[in-house]
């Protein structure tokens, strides 16, 4: 049984700790948030992620996951110490790796005899060379450790899905030992025939950036077509499905519309940019990919104001602030934007989202979050469909339509069909047809 130590309790640090308790490791989660390891050691879950409380639970039962805010200890015990602390945007597109440097900082003068330092976190090409130097320099005597990039690829809404039954498990690792305890850690992975790659730590680094850089790069592709449907009298959805319908393309990551938000894409097509940059090769395509992203937001602004003309003293009403369904996240969330924008236009928000609401409320933002989505309509000049709930797709339309002053909707994931909407007496946009 492996010892592993979790640094960093988040979406990435909780849902790999608990599935790594669940492969049969035994895992050590630290956070230095003392009341996020209340919570947890208390068996609740600090945010919301399906199935996450459950393994949890299990897994704390059986004595394999703990939690702790006492880093040393816990690495005193550890084979394997994994970071998952954020890597936020510095504010200049770079990725900040202060928490990341702190750790290790922290870490390495408390290792004893072997062990494994994995970034779990995303992190810029060079950070695990950067990492083995300050090892090398921190390490007392009799210590030895290899540095070992294990980038995540999990989904929050799906992540102990995504984690258990990935496409593939990345590992950055440089020698035979540092390989062989990575292999032990993900060995039900490997029998399960999982691809597992294996290389050095920039591929293993880069291919995570390139991963998410793509994806976002699809999705700002379809929404750059979407503009060109709206001009031409196509339909994009259409288009997209025919698309898709080409194995070579594929269907996933094509849908138009507000365009990718969260905590991940957006800064790591900036960071990717950043790292193109500094190694002298200019990320043309990324680059354009966040330009076009960039606009998604205000125009659902304008369709808005397309509709009911000047927003000044209009009463909006946003369906949805989580960046996507299936979580509470709201880091980078479309809503957040279109919010701003609403304000800055002199209209007021009112709000609704399934389990997004007391994060939004922390943020203490110009805005009424109401205890459903009837109520978050009732009385306002027009609602945006903006985070693709379930419940948001088989809304009563004629309940929609007598909660709201006027019947306008804009809809930033097409769930609904124009046609419908026109012949119930909507006034209806949506992007690209
Ligand atoms: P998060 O903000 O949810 O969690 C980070 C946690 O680290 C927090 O609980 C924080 O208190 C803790 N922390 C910070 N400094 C610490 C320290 N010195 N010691 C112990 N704990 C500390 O972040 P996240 O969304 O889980 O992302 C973590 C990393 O994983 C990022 O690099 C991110 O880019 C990457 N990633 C995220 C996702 C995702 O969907 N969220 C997916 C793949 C990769």
């Amino acid at each position: 049984m492996n010892t592993i130590c979790m640094v960093g309790t988040g979406y990435v640090g909780l849902v790999t700790g608990a599935c790594l308790a669940d492969f049969g490791n035994r895992v050590i989660c630290v956070d230095v948030d003392a009341q996020r390891i209340e919570t947890l050691k208390a068996g609740r879950v600090p945010f919301f992620e399906p199935l996450l409380e459950d393994l949890v639970q299990r897994n704390h039962a059986a004595e394999r996951l703990s939690f702790t805010t006492d880093l040393v200890s816990s690495v005193r015990a550890a084979d394997a110490i994994f970071i998952a602390v954020g890597t936020p945007d510095r504010g200049d597109g770079h990725a900040d790796l202060r928490y990341l440097f702190k750790v290790v900082e922290d870490i390495a003068p408390h290792c004893a005899g072997y062990k494994v330092l994995v970034t779990k976190s995303t992190v810029p090409v060079g950070t695990g060379r950067r990492v083995h130097r300050m090892l090398r320099d921190l390490l007392p005597a009799g210590a030895a450790a290899d540095v070992a990039s294990n980038p995540e690829f999990l989904r929050e809404g799906s992540a102990i899905e995504d984690f258990m039954r990935p496409n593939r498990v990345v590992i950055g690792a440089e020698t035979d030992r540092a390989r062989e305890v990575m292999r032990d850690i993900y060995r039900p992975l490997y029998l399960l025939e999982t691809p597992i790659v294996i290389t050095g730590l920039e591929t293993a680094e880069l291919i995570k950036y390139a991963s998410n850089a793509f994806l976002a790069t699809k999705i700002s592709f379809i929404n750059e077509v979407a503009n060109l449907c709206e001009k031409v009298g196509a339909d994009v959805r259409v288009v997209a499905k025919a698309m898709g319908l080409d194995q070579r393309i594929g269907s996933k990551f094509l849908h138009p519309g507000i365009g990718y938000g969260g905590s991940c894409f957006p800064k790591d097509t900036e960071a990717l940019v950043k790292i193109g940059e500094q190694a002298g090769v200019d990320m043309r395509i990324v680059a354009a990919a966040i330009e076009v992203n960039g606009e998604r937001a205000e125009m659902a602004v304008q369709k808005l104001g397309g509709m009911l003309g000047d927003l000044r003293g209009r009463t909006i009403c946003l369906l949805g602030l989580a960046f996507k369904p299936n979580t509470d996240d709201v880091r980078e969330a479309p809503a957040l934007k279109i919010h701003k924008a609403l304000v800055q236009a002199g209209a007021s928000v009112r709000a609704f989202d399934p389990v997004a609401m007391e994060r939004v409320r922390a943020l203490d933002l110009d805005i009424t979050l109401c205890g459903n989505a009837y109520e978050a309509m009732q009385g306002s000049d027009a609602v945006v469909l903006v985070t693709e709930w379930n419940e948001f797709r088989t809304l009563d339309l004629q309940r929609v339509k007598s909660s709201l002053k006027q019947p306008v909707v804009v809809d930033c994931r097409n769930m609904y069909a124009r046609d419908r909407m026109q012949e119930l007496g909507f006034r209806y946009d949506c992007y690209g047809s």
